[in-house]
């Protein structure tokens, strides 16, 4: 996996332009998910999505997916969960120092969002982990943000 998503971040730009078109087809489908209810629709999207983004960034499944802000580098496989840029003691190698095998992954995030069309958001300050969200689908979340605002405010008080 770690290969596969350090082949992702190479190809920053082919995902980004790739999500650019799943979002708003998401977004298009609330309707059908509204008519069959979120709450039925979420343990079968959870799935795909997990399968499809565990295999290709590592994804933890947080809820609250920054990928499109950090070059397609999970802030999640950062062994401090840090989702605003690296701690101070990245190797002179560019290197985690808690896991000296494993690049870090804010300086693999700039990489990747240098080659990103909107790269420059990585410059967003996220919002920090809400563990309440954890193992829950981002993409549905995202979904319920777009196409009804203020009912996803209402409902978990916390948006991408
Ligand atoms: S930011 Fe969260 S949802 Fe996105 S890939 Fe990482 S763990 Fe998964």
């Amino acid at each position: 996996m770690y290969k596969v998503r350090r082949w992702v971040v190479r190809h920053a730009r082919l995902f980004e332009w790739v999500y650019r078109g799943f979002e708003p087809l998401l977004v298009k489908l609330h309707p059908l998910w509204r008519r069959i209810g979120y709450e039925r629709v979420e343990a079968p999207v959870k799935a795909i999505e997990k399968g499809v983004k565990g295999l290709l960034f590592d994804c933890q499944m947080c809820g609250l997916c920054a990928l499109s802000a950090t070059g397609m580098s999970c802030p999640m496989n950062c062994p401090k969960n840090l989702r605003n840029g690296p701690c101070g003691g990245v190797r002179a190698n560019g290197h985690c120092e808690v896991k000296p095998e494993m690049r870090c992954v804010w300086v693999e995030a700039w990489e990747g969002s240098r080659r990103m069309k909107y790269g420059d958001r990585i410059q967003v300050v996220q919002q920090p982990v809400d563990f309440r969200l954890k193992d829950s689908s981002s993409w549905l979340r995202v979904v319920r943000k777009l196409a009804d605002p203020t009912r996803e405010r209402a409902d978990s008080g916390a948006v991408k």
